[in-house]
């Protein structure tokens, strides 16, 4: 017998995954009992927000995530194509269908039982997987704190956006660090004053997404960039736009102000925007963020954003399987986990149902490999430092680099710009993540 806690995303497909493997499960949910300030049904993989799984283009990291979930047997893939609908390159769904679907599923299958009722802390008899989400209950929540070590559970999510470095002008921006101290590793764009005023202006016009009742009061060390604006003029070119330190090389002298960006992946594909947490919408961010010199083409990889959201600080606490060092038999999936998103968090709700499954077969842990998007995933969830940890989507920028010469990039971007060469990476990093699946699973497989 195996405990999944949380019927969500992750829990779900975790649950299916288990049963699917000959393994009797109980699955304790506590709603309908007892809601969390998002969820409003009693059904399983209830999605809170909106309705859409990303993109279904094969060469971005969600169609690499979705293909590998297919070959695995996704419940929740399964179920989202299933109840489809028209979301042009997007796989969008009937939301009520589609956890409808989900619920029938995992009702019917015999190896299941479903449990209504809040556990505030897991009984730990047999393998248990936490999968109770970004608003799981306040005890477990003090349960697993206290389980995996102060300072190691986190309750709120303050997110900068990225951006991707083949469509920052470089002739525009440079790479230096303040002082010229250490290695140039960030990329710094200039302002004059004129441009400092006018991306204020917008900034401080630009839509921001109202505060809702489960939203955290903001911590003051990890300001909302536009709330900090709203202070006074002048106190960005204090804090996140300070151009002190830094010689722009076409003029020999310091910017009125300076947007620092830092490399966000191993590969380096990806830059954040340092100090640029931001509640404004999706669409205001990219019309504001693209008014700073060398960000007029920028590709978002991932937008800003602040949210309630309770998740592991993953590196210290969890292995590359999901299983948690500190605790045998215990295992995390989904945003508890430090992913985000509803595919990411059934992604991972499926890895850590294959990793418990290797552990009741007596099968040592077999992490999958980095070069698939799942692996990559759960590969930064164990990697990535500790200290400045944030939840993560599904990124390309996350998967090991591509071999010197893989793509020709200025004949790519010559002809079809930063898209033609996205498309281009995203296809050989898609085959090259297949192949490495296939080949685990033989692998899996056999030593079964
Ligand atoms: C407000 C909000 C909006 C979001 N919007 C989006 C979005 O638009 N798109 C997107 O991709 N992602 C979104 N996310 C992020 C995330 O992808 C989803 O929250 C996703 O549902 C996470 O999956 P999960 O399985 O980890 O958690 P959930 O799907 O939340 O599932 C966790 C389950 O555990 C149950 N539970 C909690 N505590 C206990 C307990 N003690 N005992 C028993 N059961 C418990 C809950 O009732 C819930 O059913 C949003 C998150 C939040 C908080």
């Amino acid at each position: 017998m195996v405990h999944i806690i949380g019927a969500g995303l992750a829990g779900s497909e975790a649950a299916w995954q288990l049963a699917s493997r000959g393994h009797r499960v109980r699955l304790t949910e506590m709603r309908p009992g007892t809601n969390t300030p998002a969820h409003t049904t009693g059904n399983a993989a209830e999605m809170v927000c909106s309705n859409s799984f990303k993109s279904d283009d094969p060469s971005s990291a969600t169609g690499i995530l979705k293909a590998e979930m297919r070959r695995m047997g996704s419940l929740i893939l399964r179920c989202a194509e299933a109840t489809r609908v028209p979301a042009g390159s997007s796989l969008a769904v009937d939301r009520g269908a589609f956890s409808a679907a989900v619920t029938a599923a995992l009702r019917e299958h015999p190896l299941i039982t479903w449990e209504t009722a809040q556990v505030d802390r897991p009984e730990l008899h047999e393998p248990t997987l936490l999968a109770t989400g970004p608003l799981t209950a306040e005890p477990l929540a003090d349960w697993l704190s206290a389980a995996t070590g102060k300072g190691r559970l986190h309750f709120y999510d303050a997110i900068a956006p990225i951006v991707e470095r083949d469509s920052i002008n470089l002739d525009i921006a440079w790479m230096a660090t303040r002082y010229d101290k250490g290695d140039p590793d960030f990329i710094n764009c200039p302002m004059t004053l004129e441009q400092h005023e006018r991306f204020l202006d917008a900034l401080l016009a630009a839509e921001r997404t109202p505060l809702a009742d489960l939203d955290t009061p903001y911590f003051e060390a990890c300001l909302p960039l536009e709330v900090m604006a709203d202070r006074g003029r002048e106190t960005l070119r204090h804090g996140p736009l300070k151009p002190v330190g830094l010689d722009d090389p076409r003029t020999g002298r310091w910017p009125h102000a300076v947007v620092q960006l830092r490399q966000d992946t191993l590969a380096g594909d990806h830059f954040n925007l340092v100090g640029f947490q931001t509640r404004l919408k999706w669409g205001a961010q990219k019309e504001v963020f693209r008014l700073i010199p060398g960000l007029e083409a920028a590709e978002f990889a991932r937008f800003g954003s602040i949210h309630r959201n309770t998740y592991l600080q993953a590196p210290s606490v969890l292995d590359a399987t999901l299983a948690v060092k500190s605790v045998p038999g215990l295992w995390v999936a989904g945003q508890l986990a430090g992913v985000e998103g509803y595919l990411e968090s059934a992604a991972a709700g499926l890895a850590a149902a294959l990793a418990m499954d290797g552990a009741l077969r007596g099968l040592p842990a077999t992490p999958f490999p980095a070069d698939t998007m799942t692996g990559a995933l759960l590969h930064y969830l164990a990697h990535a430092a500790p200290k400045d940890f944030a939840p993560t989507n599904a990124m390309l920028g996350l998967l090991p680099a591509l071999a010197e010469g893989a793509v020709d990039a200025r004949a790519l971007k010559k002809a079809g710009g930063v898209r033609a060469l996205r498309a281009a990476k995203g296809g050989i990093h898609r085959a090259r993540a297949l192949a490495s699946l296939e080949a685990h699973l033989l692998a899996v497989d056999q030593a079964r």
